[in-house]
């Protein structure tokens, strides 16, 4: 039974990926902020599921959940991370600042501080770090730039990782709204149909088929693959 550890794995991408591994007969640990919701999850994902509650862009609290970790790790998928906007109710700058640096926490420091944390327990030959990336960076914004940043930073890791012969890669979603981040936003919500337009296949990405790509970058048939962003975007975006 591999250890598979799913940051943010208590809603939305997080949770299909989680329920994807769990159902391949893994045993997955799912972080969060929130316990109750990460409880919630797990009792309705059938397999094994522990639950650890988790600020990913917090040394201690990182500490803190590693400590009730497994000490052999399979799979680390850094998904936790979030959009933050400027708050109205600062000033221009201190607004700017503001969001710049949360975007930066959410998505980039919460996957380095995790993977730092566990690169001693990583399985050796045959580990696998799935981090979550966002078409986003081609879209540019505070969000976008977080994001990128996540991509660069893959590829030193992936460089690292490598003669231990682990693969590192950034797995990139376009527009998928079954998740709180969707849901919550009005913005985006708005947004909707513009965002299917973007797409070649006309639709939006369901959460099903980004955790079918982790499991993929995770599977056997993928330790050649290492140190990319592999775009799940309905053609919203292309590559060459
Ligand atoms: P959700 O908001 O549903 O999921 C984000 C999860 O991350 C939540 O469970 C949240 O739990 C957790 N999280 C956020 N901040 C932290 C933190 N500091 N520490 C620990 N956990 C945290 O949205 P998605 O499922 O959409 O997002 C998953 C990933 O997919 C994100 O990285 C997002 O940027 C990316 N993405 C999403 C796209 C989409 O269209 N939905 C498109 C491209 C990328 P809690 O609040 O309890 O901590």
């Amino acid at each position: 039974m591999r250890n598979i550890i799913v940051t943010g794995g208590g809603t939305g991408i997080g949770r299909a990926i989680a329920t994807r591994f769990a159902a391949n007969g893994d045993h997955v640990v799912i972080t969060g902020r929130r316990e109750s919701v990460l409880r919630e999850t797990a009792a309705t994902i059938s397999g094994t599921v522990t639950t650890i509650r988790c600020d990913g862009t917090d040394p201690d609290s990182v500490e803190q959940a590693v400590a009730q970790m497994p000490a052999t790790i399979d799979v680390l998928v850094n998904n936790a991370g979030a959009s933050h906007q400027p708050d109205p109710a600062v000033p221009h700058l201190w607004g700017t600042r503001g969001q710049f640096t949360a975007n930066y926490e959410a998505n980039l420091l919460s996957a380095v501080l995790m993977s730092e944390a566990l690169t001693n327990r990583l399985a050796e030959g045959t580990a696998a770090l799935v981090h979550i990336g966002s078409l986003g960076t081609e879209r540019g914004g505070a969000y976008g730039a977080a994001k990128a940043a996540l991509a660069s930073w893959n590829i030193g890791t992936a460089r690292q990782l490598g003669p231990r012969g682990i693969t590192s890669n950034v797995l990139s979603p376009g527009y998928v709204p079954d998740t709180e981040m969707y849901v919550a936003s009005p913005a985006a919500t708005a947004m909707h149909d513009t965002l299917v337009e973007d797409t070649m296949l006309k639709r939006p990405g369901a959460v099903d088929e980004i955790a079918g790509v982790a499991a993929f970058l995770a599977s056997p048939d993928a330790r050649y693959l290492t140190g990319q962003v592999i775009h799940v975007n309905g053609g919203a975006g292309t590559t060459r």
